[in-house]
């Protein structure tokens, strides 16, 4: 299909672009856009970041059809951003998507805004889910001296967050409970290299917190009783130390069962200990 003669020359760049990438994919496969017209059926859920640079397609090899995605700045999952969570239900129910990937990326500008001291207007409210992290990983942040290492530290444990962040959604917590749920990776892209490092994400530590973030009764109503039962516990242990040390208390020493009745202390006004009788 020729390109219109009124098309301005800014659009001229994407449209012959599309043209001769058309015409590239008809050579390989006569069938191919009629193959896809009839649906999509993707394997995979990507969630990156909105950099030019890590585009999801292109930096895992895969084609058109086989990879839902979302972008935003600095790849986030945040909990009531109605785009993100439209994606990941459309994906996990009906599309049945086998895997989901946040990924991240060294470098990431959205990343270090976050971590900057400097403000750049509204998008300092979506940042501020980064600084979310920071503050869950300040120490092993500080301990990393050089400025450039601590930051891709951040990059990383950003990607680790997410995840579980969407570990933590009612979709993939419903998920869990049905044969086969799509399996979470976190991922990082070295943009100056183009590799993807797998960061081996565990969800297994929300575990321990299943009954606050499941929304299923028996769950919540067993995790409640297992967290009652350690604070119980933690209580008993505070004050056995004190019951015991009650126990040993000298006795008075007017212990003469001649005595009418024993000694009591009491504090005065200047909160000095001061014996009286009652
Ligand atoms: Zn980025």
């Amino acid at each position: 299909m020729d390109i219109p003669k009124t098309t301005p020359l800014h659009m001229k760049r994407i449209l012959e672009g599309n043209r001769r990438w058309v015409k590239d994919q008809l050579a390989k496969d006569p069938q191919y856009f009629e193959k896809l017209a009839l649906g999509q059926k993707p394997r995979y859920l990507f969630i990156g970041c909105s950099d030019s640079r890590v585009p999801g397609s292109g930096i895992t090899g895969t084609g058109p059809g086989e990879m839902f995605t979302h972008r935003n700045i600095a790849n986030l999952v945040v909990h009531t951003d109605m785009n993100l969570l439209s994606v990941l239900q459309y994906a996990v129910e009906v599309l049945e998507v086998e895997v989901i990937m946040v990924v991240g990326h060294y470098g990431c500008g959205g990343v270090a805004a976050a971590a900057s001291n400097n403000q750049y207007g509204l998008i300092d409210n979506w940042l501020t889910n980064i600084r979310d992290v920071i503050r869950l990983h300040e120490t092993e942040l500080l301990r990393i001296k050089d400025d450039e290492e601590r930051l891709r530290r951040l990059v990383e444990l950003n990607v680790i967050e997410q995840v579980r962040n969407l570990a933590k959604t009612t979709i993939i917590q419903n998920a869990r409970k049905r044969q086969n749920p799509p399996k979470l990776h976190g991922l990082v892209y070295d943009i100056r290299e183009g590799i993807l490092k797998d960061l081996e994400v565990s969800t297994e530590d929300l575990n321990e917190f299943q009954h606050i973030y499941q929304r299923d009764k028996a769950v919540l109503t067993a995790g409640t009783q297992v967290l009652l039962e350690k604070l119980q516990q933690e209580d008993n242990d505070y004050q056995a130390p004190a019951a015991q040390q009650q126990e040993e208390q000298p006795q008075p020493l007017a212990a003469d069962a001649s005595q009418e009745e024993p000694a009591e202390l009491a504090l005065n006004s200047n909160g000095k200990q001061t014996g009286r009788r009652a």
